[in-house]
């Protein structure tokens, strides 16, 4: 990562579970990286051990404090609201944070003449009828989550159009790996909890893309060499989809509770949520070089080691 030697680097949500695995791979890499975050749902503990890590606890809302830090080349645009059903039930806290959020940090680029990476989601196509979905099917959310995103991508495209600043808009996938949220980590605790039986939320038919957070934060740092990023939108995904049903059955195999643990399904599931998630990731893979490489096996696995060593 030579290229980012001497770059002052600004992370907002880098205290969160894919800002931290971002910060530990740039910490070794440049001198200068700042962790801008409000400590909503990111712990100061993820990055505090980091090398050359300059932790400020700010919220990316209160314009006045962020543009008083210092002047940034690169900017990581990760804080969020990022539950969906609390963006259904809370729609102007998850409008405040990601869209207002978003244009203050967009500002804030614009005033130091910044290289913006923005973390968007599969969120903004809501339930694609193409699948796997390309980068150009547009924008269809189906979540206020979904739509306070689409906001906040407009607003990159319009600053990159009429500021021309620097700007790559990176739509995740379900990001996983130590640490993450999301239905992995729910199903753990259930079964934790009561290993007879393992109730899902919803038909259990729905599907999503899961991808290694260490294939994103790969991604995420090829988006940073020369120009090629700029100016674009990328689908990060694995390009593969999974049933959350089969994912249950991984789980509890892995978990050699085959024999004893029951699935459920609630069959109604919460307000937002959708079908299919299915990224076709070509686009990433032919301009950055980019291969994603952890299945989702493989993953589980580590996540179930890392959750038993960290209870
Ligand atoms: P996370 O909740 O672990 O991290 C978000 C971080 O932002 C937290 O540390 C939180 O404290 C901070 N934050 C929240 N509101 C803030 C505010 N107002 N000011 C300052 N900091 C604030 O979430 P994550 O999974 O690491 O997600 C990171 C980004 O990736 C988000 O933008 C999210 O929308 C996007 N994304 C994540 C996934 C996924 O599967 N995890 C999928 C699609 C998109």
């Amino acid at each position: 990562m030579k290229h980012l030697d001497g770059k002052k680097i600004f992370v907002t949500g880098g205290a969160g579970f894919i800002g931290s695995h971002l910060c530990k791979s740039l910490s070794s890499s440049t001198r200068k990286l700042t962790v801008y975050d409000n400590l909503s749902s990111g712990k100061v503990e993820n990055v505090k051990h980091l090398p050359n890590v300059h932790f400020v606890r700010g919220d990316i809302l209160d314009l006045k404090k962020l543009q008083s830090q210092d002047k940034a080349d690169l900017i990581f645009h990760l804080a969020a609201q990022v539950v969906v059903p609390y963006s259904m039930e809370n729609p102007i806290i998850d409008f405040e944070t990601n869209a207002r959020g978003t244009l203050n940090i967009l500002e804030k680029a614009r005033k130091d003449d910044a290289y913006l990476i923005f973390a968007s989601s599969a969120a903004v196509y809501g339930n694609p009828i193409e699948l796997p979905t390309s980068e150009e099917y547009g924008f269809h959310p189906f979540s206020c989550y979904g739509l306070s995103k689409v906001v906040g991508e407009q607003y990159c495209e319009m600053y990159s159009k009429q500021y021309g600043l620097d700007v790559a808009i990176m739509r995740f996938a379900n990001v996983i790996g130590p640490g993450c949220h999301g239905v992995i980590h729910d199903f753990l605790e259930k079964i934790d909890k009561n290993p007879d039986k393992l109730e899902i939320i919803g038909t259990g038919l729905q599907s999503r893309d899961f991808v290694h957070v260490s294939d994103v934060i790969k991604a995420l740092i090829l988006s940073t060499i020369g120009k090629k990023a700029i100016g674009k939108t990328y689908n990060l995904g694995y390009g593969k989809t999974t049933k959350i049903i089969d994912l249950a059955k991984m789980i509890i195999d892995l978990l050699n509770l085959t024999s004893k643990t029951a699935i459920t399904t609630t069959n109604v599931s919460w307000h937002g949520d959708v079908d299919t998630i299915w990224f076709n990731i070509s686009k990433a893979k032919k301009d950055l070089n980019w291969i994603p490489k952890i299945t989702l096996e493989d993953s589980v696995r580590e996540i179930i080691r890392n959750w038993r060593q960290e209870r």
